[in-house]
């Protein structure tokens, strides 16, 4: 690090819904949309799922510091994981809050076998359950 920036304003993290936040093993998710890409074959992707730690979103905290497993839930790219199943995790290129923007996600919707909160049972689009996934 060449400079010490200071550091950012805080973002509190309203919850629209009861749903948009989710705790497991004592860490606090909230659901932000975020924009993800597979560092193997380049694929890039958004999701509406996207949960991050909420005390680092408070923080105001770049992209960069949500890199480990406990700072987001992982999401895994839908060819790569056909090839390599459970064996890589995508990348969360950005993210923002989520109102006005889960209306722009394109694709097929959730896929509930790649994403690590839909993984542990806490399925993210439970409401959704007619659909296939
Ligand atoms: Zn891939
Ligand atoms: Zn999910």
């Amino acid at each position: 690090m060449a400079d010490n920036p200071p550091p950012p304003p805080p973002n509190p993290y309203v919850a629209k819904r009861p749903t948009d936040k989710w705790r497991h093993r004592g860490v606090t998710y909230c659901r932000v949309f975020g924009q993800w890409e597979c560092e193997m074959c380049g694929k890039k992707w958004d999701s509406g799922y996207t949960w991050v730690a909420i005390k680092k979103y408070e923080q105001n905290l770049d992209v960069s510091h949500f890199k480990n497993k406990k700072d987001r839930m992982y999401q895994r790219c839908s060819p790569c994981n056909k090839k390599n199943p459970n064996k890589h995790e995508a990348k969360l290129v950005s993210f923002k809050l989520l109102e006005n923007n889960v209306k722009l996600v394109k694709g097929p919707g959730h896929i509930r076998n790649l994403c690590g909160k839909c993984n542990k049972g806490a399925i993210c689009d439970r409401a959704k359950v007619g659909l296939k996934v």
